[in-house]
């Protein structure tokens, strides 16, 4: 049995304390903030996301809480009409194996941290800000040790640094600086559903694009909410992260909207400002016995919705290819970790890049290129541009199986 150290208790923290705790190791998760628990709005979730939380336990309870999608539609911002249509009912479900869904962060964290708090061999400790850490990276059997900002010290096997896209494990192991901001500002807002007029509420994520700016929308919390969020590329390059914004600010940002979309941004109140920030790939995030998952280790947009889901997958890699692991065996088996993770994770940060400029945000001749791109797609052939993503990974040791 190893016992592992896990920086940062979010849906990657925790997700990799069910995962190594399954494999029978002991895990001890750090939290920075002082209770553990999710703040911000709604996410959404492919079925490769689904199919590793069922490989984590909790699948069961996630569903109980998603609201279950029928379609991503494409629209106009401007003109209002519809661009395409990705059907994700029934035979999208069959052919993934699971549904796509959207749910509140909550309705994500609070599961994983339930099934944690089941679990004898996981330790959770919230008020543990890492600030420090250190390996013997020679020694077969070495230790790491980290160090939080209130001075106590834990020493385990490895380290996990799961602590988000401003990953102090990162700095520290891989010296990169912070992450870029990509210059797209991004609003949101949570409606409570009763003030949201019949006709504005749908089971799509509804995606209006116009040039250089988008809103989405989609239900959340079991029907309770309306998750809103506006987008505009507009060269922001100050990182911000959930400062609250003025109602009339965002109206004015965003003058050229079709009616539906419109009356939306016009129902929004509370209203939190981002810069989104990403990563250009690296080739490592592993040294010795320390490694990186998630945010910390591959940030990305947020344009293919997958930052979440593939922080799960990293977790359901690293939980079987540390089965059985001794202390000796860790730093091969971590290198293995990433590099099974490496090519996939990467692949998606590019492309979360290209659906922002190429698919929500394209002006004239792009936004026409694209248009006639997707207007002859059928059914099943959206479904095939959308299966490298959305199918479930295989698990190491498990492929033939
Ligand atoms: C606007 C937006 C929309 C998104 N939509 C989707 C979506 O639809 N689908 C999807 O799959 N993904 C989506 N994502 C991405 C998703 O939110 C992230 O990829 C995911 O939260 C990453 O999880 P994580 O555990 O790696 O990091 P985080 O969720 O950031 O968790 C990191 C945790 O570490 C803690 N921490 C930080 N520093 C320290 C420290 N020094 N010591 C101890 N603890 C520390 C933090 O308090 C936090 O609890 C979206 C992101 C954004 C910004």
């Amino acid at each position: 049995m190893i016992h592992s150290l896990v920086a940062g208790g979010g849906i990657g923290g925790l997700a990799t304390a069910l995962s190594l705790a399954s494999a029978g190791h002991r895990v001890t998760v750090l939290e920075r903030q002082d209770e553990f628990r999710e703040i911000g709005a709604g996410i959404q979730i492919a079925p490769n996301g689904f199919a590793a939380l069922d490989r984590l336990g909790v699948g069961k309870a996630v569903r109980e809480r998603a609201v279950l999608v029928e379609e991503l539609r494409l629209m106009d911002a401007i003109t209002g009409e519809r661009l395409t249509a990705v059907p994700v009912g029934d035979r999208y479900r069959r052919r993934f194996g699971n549904p796509y869904a959207v749910v509140h962060r909550a309705d994500l964290h609070t599961p994983l941290l339930e099934a944690c708090r089941l679990d004898d061999r996981i330790r959770l400790l919230a008020g543990a800000e890492v600030a420090g850490q250190a390996q013997d990276a020679e020694a077969a059997d070495g230790r790491v040790s980290v160090t939080t900002a209130d001075g106590r010290r834990f020493e385990g096997d490895l380290l996990v640094g799961a602590d988000g896209i401003r990953s102090a494990v990162r700095a520290r192991l891989l010296g990169d600086g912070p992450p870029q901001p990509n210059g797209h500002t991004i609003y949101r807002a949570l409606l409570p559903i009763e003030e949201v007029p019949d006709h504005l509420r749908t089971g799509a994520v509804t995606l209006w694009a116009g040039p250089d700016y988008h809103v989405v929308h989609y239900i959340v919390a079991g029907g309770a909410s309306l998750n809103l969020a506006a987008v505009l590329d507009d060269g922001a390059m100050e990182a911000v992260s959930g400062r609250p914004a003025d109602r009339d600010t965002v109206l004015a940002r965003f003058p050229r909207l079709a009616a539906t979309p419109r009356a939306l941004l016009e129902l929004g109140r509370d209203w939190r400002r981002w810069v989104l920030c990403d990563r250009d790939p690296v080739d490592r995030w592993t040294e010795g016995r320390i490694t990186l998952l998630g945010d910390a280790a591959h940030p990305m947009l947020q344009y293919a919705a997958q930052g979440a889901c593939q922080a799960l997958e990293d977790t359901v890699v690293l939980g079987a290819l540390l089965a059985g692991a001794t202390p000796a065996d860790l730093p091969e088996r971590l290198t293995r970790y990433e590099a099974a993770r490496r090519e996939r994770t990467a692949r998606i940060q590019t492309v979360s890049r290209r659906v922002g400029a190429e698919l929500y945000h394209p002006v004239g001749d792009a936004a026409r290129a694209r248009d006639d791109l997707l207007g002859p797609l059928t059914e099943d052939g959206l479904h095939d541009q959308l299966a490298w993503l959305h199918t479930a990974q295989p698990v190491p040791g498990e492929e033939n199986g």
